[in-house]
């Protein structure tokens, strides 16, 4: 167990006390509870229990909110666009003072570690410290018309911007979404998963702290089906950026075309990680665990899927088995390795992709049931589990699972590992282990997937754009390309006096 620094952690585990965390919406700059007085309960993965209650928002919440961000929008839209950029660097630095109490409470509502919470807020700091460079950089072009016509284009924000978020990164996602935004100059409504309220909360506080125009950002907490699908339909709505799942994200959409919103979608995965025959067999094995098992694989880019050459399909598996027999699973805030599943009916979906695996007469080289831990025996953890040498068709290959399971694929070449790595209908993102970087690199160019990176899974960081292609989405968040999707282009012409004999 690692010393315990953070004063939050100390008491919740000694006496469960938590915390004063704000429990209602953030409309107008202040923290509130529903028009109706409804309100959900919030439960720790780690313990399985219930720790306190959050507001629910219904239709009337819905408009307050949008009401709310179409005033903002209207204050943030003509602020200057060097005083945008130093709210949302002030942003960075109030994110990093208050990291040990955003890490707490990520940790109490995801169920993952507090480390990972910890690398969370820095990266989400990091997020807002990039997009504060770009407000007083984003510029539009002069078109060539002849000496009689003026032409330009001019960027404008695209108005109110719904946020639509998952449970199993809340802070980065909110950062993601709300930081490049923000400096387009549109206003935001940010809707948390029903999970994982808090953080969201706390980090709209944040940007009122550093200067936000109140209404500016928003959040709305509630049911999907009540305030995100409200939040979807809502005329005054601009665009939504959603980040979920492939059936959820089709409602959104089908919401967002009844009222001509545009949207950004960001689903699911069923990456691979490829394996060739010459990979550095270690390194590639330590790319494997961190690729599923960070986040008990709770990650809409994991590395799923293992594609391994069978020339080094034994090593690897051993290699990658050793590794996970070091994890530590428990709660979040107990120092463990990895952390819990986020809720009851997660971890139970995933035990039934296990359960069909074991009827199917898979190999499960590793793990493959529920973790037990004596200290939190409600907990929600699953063992990091390997499921060996699966066919293509076999339902933990082609379907997200979401949670700490790597499904083996062997393949014989690099023409086979290009078949098995395509075989799937997401396409998020790729990861290639070799020495040949000719062979990667041909590989990267022909995979399906909207990223890859080479020899290092995680590769990059907010600078390179992210997004999928079919069913892992469309549209592309992070790099400078996101800033761009919260704008629209307005062509100018003018016509300008224009006289052959006035020009020397
Ligand atoms: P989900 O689709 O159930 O929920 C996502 C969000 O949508 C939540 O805030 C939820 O409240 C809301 N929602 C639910 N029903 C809605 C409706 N009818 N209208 C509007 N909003 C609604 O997804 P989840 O279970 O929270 O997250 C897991 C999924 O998210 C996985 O498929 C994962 O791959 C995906 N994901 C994708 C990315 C990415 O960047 N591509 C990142 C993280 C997670």
């Amino acid at each position: 167990m690692t010393a315990v620094v953070n004063p939050w952690i100390k008491a919740y585990l000694e006496s469960g006390t938590v915390p004063a965390l704000p429990d209602g919406h953030l409309i107008d700059g202040k923290v509130v509870p529903s028009l109706s007085a409804e309100r959900m309960e919030i439960a720790d993965p780690g313990t399985g229990h219930v720790f306190m209650s959050v507001a629910a928002g219904g239709a009337a919440d819905v408009d307050a909110a949008v009401a709310s961000a179409l005033r903002g929008f209207r204050i943030w839209r003509d602020t200057a666009p060097v005083e945008r950029g130093r709210v949302l660097a002030r942003m960075a630095a109030l994110m990093l003072r208050d990291i040990e109490r955003l890490a707490f409470a990520e940790t109490v509502t995801v169920g993952k570690t507090y480390t990972e919470s910890c690398n969370n807020v820095r990266s989400a700091a990091r997020t807002f410290e990039y997009y504060a460079g770009a407000p007083d950089k984003l510029q539009g072009d002069s078109i060539p018309l002849g000496p009689a016509q003026l032409g330009l284009t001019l960027l404008e924000p695209l108005g109110v911007v719904a946020q639509i978020i998952p449970w199993n990164y809340p802070i980065t996602t909110f950062a993601r979404g709300i930081a490049p935004a923000l400096a387009a100059g549109c206003s935001v409504i940010a809707k948390p998963a029903e999970t994982t309220p808090l953080t969201a909360v706390m980090l709209a506080q944040l940007l009122c702290e550093a200067g936000l125009p109140a209404g500016a950002c928003n959040v709305l907490l509630g049911l999907g089906t009540v305030a995100g699908a409200g939040l979807s339909a809502h005329a005054d709505v601009a665009h939504i950026t959603f980040t979920g799942s492939p059936g959820v994200g089709t409602a959104v959409m089908t919401a967002a075309a009844q009222h001509y919103a545009s949207v950004t979608m960001e689903l699911g995965g069923k990456s691979p990680l490829i394996a060739l025959a010459d990979c550095d067999i270690e390194a590639a094995a330590d790319g494997a665990v961190a690729a599923i098992y960070e986040n008990a694989g709770q990650i809409c880019s994991a590395g799923s899927r293992l594609v391994v050459d069978k020339r080094i399909h034994r090593a690897l598996v051993e290699a990658i088995t050793v590794r996970a027999g070091r994890i530590t699973v428990g709660h979040g805030l107990r120092g463990s390795s990895m952390g819990a599943i986020n809720s009851r009916r997660q971890m139970e979906r995933i035990l039934a992709f296990l359960d069909q695996a074991k009827t199917m007469g898979s190999t499960v080289a590793f793990g493959g049931a529920r973790h037990v831990n004596s200290i939190d025996p409600d907990g929600w953890f699953i063992q990091p589990t390997l499921l060996d040498d699966l066919p293509i068709d076999h339902p933990c290959v082609q379907e997200e699972i979401f949670g700490p399971v790597l499904s083996v694929q062997v393949v014989d070449g690099t023409e086979d590992a290009l078949r098995a790595a395509n075989s799937t209908r997401y396409g998020l993102m790729a990861g290639i282990y070799s020495k040949d970087i000719g062979a990667a690199l041909a590989l990267a160019r022909d995979i399906k997937s909207g990223q890859v990176t080479i020899n290092n899974y995680w590769g990059g960081g907010v600078e390179v754009p992210f997004g999928g292609v079919e069913q892992s989405g469309f549209g592309r968040e992070k790099g400078f390309a996101a800033v761009a999707s919260y704008c629209r282009t307005k062509s100018l012409v003018a016509k300008v006096p224009y006289s052959q004999n006035a020009r020397v």
